[in-house]
């Protein structure tokens, strides 16, 4: 096999890069409303470290870069980083995951420096309810950054509802809806049982599903998304719906992902405490080929499956810090 494979002979090439962890919102299910003890600017990678390790990613054979947070559009001259990874060689899908606040007045310029395609964070249709989720009265810049990423071309726009029982799992079929009547591309997410959330709160993609029987048939979409959600059109539909369960239909098996930090820990499982340090090595003056041995160590390190169902959950961080 060619390029990257960890020790269970999965094919890695998909780097998730935290850039923050700061945010300008307060998902509860996310952050304490008080936000968490940040990091100092210091503890930070620099645009330059972040381009230095997707560049011997990249050589190691990754080929998909996400950037997220916290919120990556709060960080300061943010387009700029988007300029400096588009030109990595061997990147060919550089993407954003973002709450889509500042959207609207990024988009063009984001598009601009490169950036691919973006997934829009929105737990709520009902600007009351979004407030309550998010501490914020921010559900029309959400709603115009969608529609201005579309305008620029960020496509596919994905838009990412995590479902939660008594707090959003009515607005289900109404975001189902704007799949046929506004073309989007929807994707329902399974709580994940972090520290802070609460079990009580989660709905399985079974639950799921039964709610959506109002809205007809769900036709499969086939072809091997390349990631963990499973893809379905209602009928008339001109986008997609999408569910990703990792808690009642792990996708460990076909997990292709690495994460690093905002202060430079690559992480090869989202679920596990285990952490290389790059930004030490990376300060300490390492080279590419350090870089590379260094990220392939931890890929090596990948463990088989996350231990959810066991009632293990990661300690270290909150999902802020590792963008999710
Ligand atoms: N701030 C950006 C945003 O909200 O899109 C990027 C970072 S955020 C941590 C990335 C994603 O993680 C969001 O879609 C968020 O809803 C999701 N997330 C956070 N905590 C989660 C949890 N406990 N279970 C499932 N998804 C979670
Ligand atoms: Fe911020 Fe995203 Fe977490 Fe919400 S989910 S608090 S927007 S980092």
């Amino acid at each position: 096999m060619t390029g990257l494979s960890d020790s269970f002979q999965r094919p890695i090439n998909y780097l998730r890069v935290s850039i923050t962890d700061r945010c300008n919102l307060r998902c509860f299910y996310c952050m304490p409303p008080q936000g968490i003890a940040l990091m100092s600017h210091m503890d930070i990678l620099t645009f330059d470290e972040i381009r230095r390790v997707a560049e011997a990613a990249a050589e190691l054979g990754i080929t998909k870069l996400r950037l997220s947070g916290g919120e990556p559009l709060v960080r300061l001259d943010f387009p700029d980083l988007v300029r400096m990874l588009a030109q990595v060689k061997g990147i060919d899908d550089l993407a954003l995951t973002t709450n889509g606040v500042l959207l609207a007045e990024f988009a063009a310029e984001l598009r601009g420096a490169g950036l691919g395609r973006v997934n829009v964070s929105l737990d709520s249709l009902r600007r009351d309810r979004f407030q309550q989720i998010t501490g914020f009265d921010n559900l029309d810049k959400v709603l115009q950054g969608i529609e201005r990423a579309k305008e620029v071309g960020l496509l596919p726009v994905k838009v990412n509802m995590v479902v939660m029982r008594g707090v959003n799992d009515d607005e289900i079929p109404d975001f189902a809806r704007l799949t046929v009547e506004a073309g989007w591309h929807m994707r329902f997410i399974e709580l994940m049982p972090f520290a802070r959330a609460t079990a009580s709160l989660f709905v399985s993609e079974e639950e799921i599903r039964q709610r959506l029987r109002v809205l007809g048939e769900l036709e499969p979409i086939v072809g091997d998304s390349g990631g963990p959600a499973k893809y379905y059109r209602l009928p008339g539909a001109g986008g997609t719906l999408g569910f990703i369960s990792p808690v009642s239909d792990h996708f460990c098996f076909k997990c292709n992902r690495l994460r690093l930090t905002a202060d430079g820990k690559l992480r090869p499982c989202l679920l596990s405490d285990f952490e290389m340090d790059l930004k030490g090595a990376l300060r300490r003056g390492a080279d590419r080929e350090k870089l590379k041995r260094l990220i392939a160590e931890a890929v090596a390190s990948k463990p088989e499956c996350h231990k959810l169902g066991e009632g293990i959950v990661p300690q270290g961080r909150t999902m802020s810090q590792m963008g999710g």
